[in-house]
């Protein structure tokens, strides 16, 4: 029987389009190759979407997202836009309402180092050398990111301040705990907690909470780290981690340090998820207007955010598997783009449409 899935697809700006292409490429590849129908529909969102509509997320981007099973994002932003007010520019006005707006409470940041890339790494090969897999578990719509009041005043003495307000309702905790020790059941069974609790308020309280739903959990094991401690530890042992719960500021900022012991920015996907099965799926990176035009981006990032939205929305868990095997076999067969290249003489480097070519190429021929 011929699947059935809508996809809408939001490429943006920046590398975005350049990228989401190459995802096109893998996606007309797993319609045929595993007969699936796939009702796929492209929508603007961020600075592209201003210059049309005047807006980062137009009402026809929104209704696209809300109708279909998934969302495929590429990045918003740049330096067109940084002129508006920062509540007008791509990243606040588009990604951020979008989130609340599809209730996505997740979001999953994938950091695995590769045995094929494990040089890249800025750690110590000592450190490194057996490679090591760690999933950022970040709370995605709650804490000091949302918590009103928030923005700039001005006192009775004239002085002007700013303010930014972290709140965490017990259930919005309890949630992305559940999610957590979820997935660590499918993984290797260990939930690493963070949080500052011996200084803020909203962590005493998701200690407490995480503690409460861990023990509904008792094959998972549970550690706490305050999150300083978590950013060394991460460097100096990234092997000792499996699932890391973050909130949502503490989980942006672990998952980028995550993301870069792993070499490339390039290379890392994402997922923001809701209570159901959908799901945003984006590069961790942005818009690089640094490289963007020069067809020298890694779509990489974007191609294995592929292969994570057909594991969790669609739960075609061979397709994922298939995805990301064509993907370690490109790069142990020396294919790199330049931001993984290295002086090795045994590698090829790839523009970003030959990377793409070269992996659905692979695909096609994944047993
Ligand atoms: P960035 O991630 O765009 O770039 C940081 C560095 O990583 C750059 O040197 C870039 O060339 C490199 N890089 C990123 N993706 C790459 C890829 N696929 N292949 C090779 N190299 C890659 O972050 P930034 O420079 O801080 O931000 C640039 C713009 O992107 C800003 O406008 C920012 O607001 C926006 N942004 C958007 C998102 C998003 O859409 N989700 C996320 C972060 C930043």
């Amino acid at each position: 029987m011929i699947k059935k899935f809508k996809l809408a697809i939001l490429a943006g700006d920046g590398i975005g389009p350049e990228v989401m292409e190459e995802g096109i490429k893998i996606l007309e590849v797993i319609k045929k190759k595993f007969m699936l129908k796939l009702d796929i529909k492209e929508y603007l969102v961020g600075g592209v979407a201003i210059d049309k509509f005047g807006t980062a997320l137009p009402k026809s981007t929104i209704d696209g997202c809300l109708n279909a099973d998934a969302v495929l994002f590429g990045s918003v932003g740049g330096d067109k836009w940084k002129h508006l007010p920062v509540e007008q520019q791509p990243e606040r006005a588009a990604l951020l309402p979008l989130r609340k707006i599809l209730n996505l409470f997740v979001n999953i940041r994938s950091s695995k180092l590769y045995s094929s890339l494990s040089h890249l790494s800025p750690l110590k090969s000592k450190i490194v050398n057996n490679g090591f897999d760690i999933l950022c578990v970040r709370e995605l719509i709650g804490g000091i990111y949302y918590g009103i009041p928030k923005g700039q005043k001005m006192d009775n003495y004239k002085r002007r301040y700013a303010v930014d307000t972290s709140i965490y309702y017990e259930e919005e905790i309890t949630r992305i705990a559940n999610f957590a020790f979820e997935i660590a059941t499918f993984r290797r069974k260990k939930v690493t907690s963070v949080d500052k609790a011996n200084v803020l308020e909203t962590s005493i309280l998701w200690r407490e909470v995480v503690n409460k739903v861990a023990k509904k959990y008792p094959e998972i094991s549970l550690n706490h780290l305050y999150v300083d401690n978590a950013s060394m530890q991460i460097i100096k042992n990234p092997m000792d981690f499996d699932v890391i719960l973050c909130p949502n500021l503490f989980g942006d900022i672990l998952s980028d340090e995550c993301g870069m012991i792993t070499g490339s920015i390039g290379m890392l996907p994402s997922a923001s998820l809701n209570k159901s099965k959908f799901g945003l799926y984006e590069p961790a990176g942005g818009s690089a207007p640094d490289i963007s035009g020069k067809n020298i981006a890694n779509p990489i990032a974007l191609i294995l955010s592929i292969s994570m939205l057909f594991k969790y929305s669609f739960e075609q868990l061979n397709i994922a598997d298939a995805i990301e095997s064509s993907v370690i076999n490109v790069l142990k067969d020396g294919y790199r783009t330049f931001d993984i290249l290295t002086t090795n003489t045994n590698e090829k480097l790839l523009s970003t449409s030959s990377m793409g070519s070269k992996i659905s190429d692979y695909l096609k021929h994944e047993e």
